[in-house]
């Protein structure tokens, strides 16, 4: 087997350079091979978790079980067998779907603002792993995006999460992603699930979505920029 860079490998898994700008489908291990031109080709892939999440991502991108999206299958996330950070978010939208890479808008802006850090951390996948419930755009309604695929938990979030025993803390994002990584109450609002949050801290961080569509709900609940924000930014700043 050809000598691999187990880090580019893994980025490519990713789909997404440190830098950003590199990209590249992973249809194989072959497909993965490092081109860098100060790589070397020096290091092989030794750990078996980390060909496992390879494999894993691969056969993720082949994905085909929800065969009616309309815009077909496209999954997108960021994973890395020692990424310390997860966001959990809800689905892509028709947006990111064409951009082929998670919150590349104003959502991710305030995201990475939130967190305190920038784009080039936010796209290592080394650091940083994005995972929403439904690795697919879903589709629109009248009323906005459709809720994320319920085929896909099931079928992969166990199974990725497993392979990234690192991750030390969890942005829990939307109601999807608050049911599977908390289980509040059924009916607690989102504001008296986010309040709790230091029940959840410093694994899990229950929080609104970024969207400029919430802003309202920033605005009357101004603890959360104030309170829950620099803690979030602490707990950020120890595991990078
Ligand atoms: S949403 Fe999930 S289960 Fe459905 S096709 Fe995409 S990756 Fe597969």
């Amino acid at each position: 087997m050809q000598a691999i860079c187990v880090k580019r490998v893994l980025l490519y898994a990713g789909k997404l350079g440190a830098n950003g700008n590199v990209r590249q489908k992973l249809s194989g291990m072959r497909a993965a091979v490092c081109r860098k031109p100060n790589c070397g080709y020096s290091c092989r892939m030794t750990k078996a978790a980390d060909s496992d999440l390879v494999r894993l991502a691969s056969e993720v991108r082949g994905c085909t079980i929800c065969g009616d999206l309309p815009l077909g299958p496209r999954p997108i996330f960021q994973i890395h067998s020692k990424a310390r950070i997860l966001i959990a978010g809800q689905a892509p939208g028709r947006i990111t779907h064409h951009k082929d890479r998670p919150f590349d808008d104003p959502s991710g802006e305030r995201l990475r603002a939130w967190m305190g850090i920038d784009r080039d951390i936010f796209y290592d996948a080394s650091k940083v792993a994005i995972v929403p419930m439904g690795l697919c755009f879903p589709g629109t309604g009248k009323s906005g995006d459709f809720a994320p695929r319920a085929e896909c938990a099931p079928a992969w979030r166990a199974k990725i999460l497993a392979r990234m025993p690192g991750i030390a803390c969890t942005l829990v994002i939307g109601r999807y992603a608050l049911d599977w990584h908390i289980e509040p109450p059924k009916k607690a609002s989102l504001a008296s699930i986010v309040q709790d949050w230091k029940t959840h801290a410093p694994g899990l961080w229950p929080m609104p979505h970024p969207s400029p569509r919430n802003n309202r709900w920033l605005k009357v609940n101004p603890w959360f920029e104030e309170e829950v924000l620099p803690a979030l930014r602490g707990r950020v700043r120890e595991l990078l």
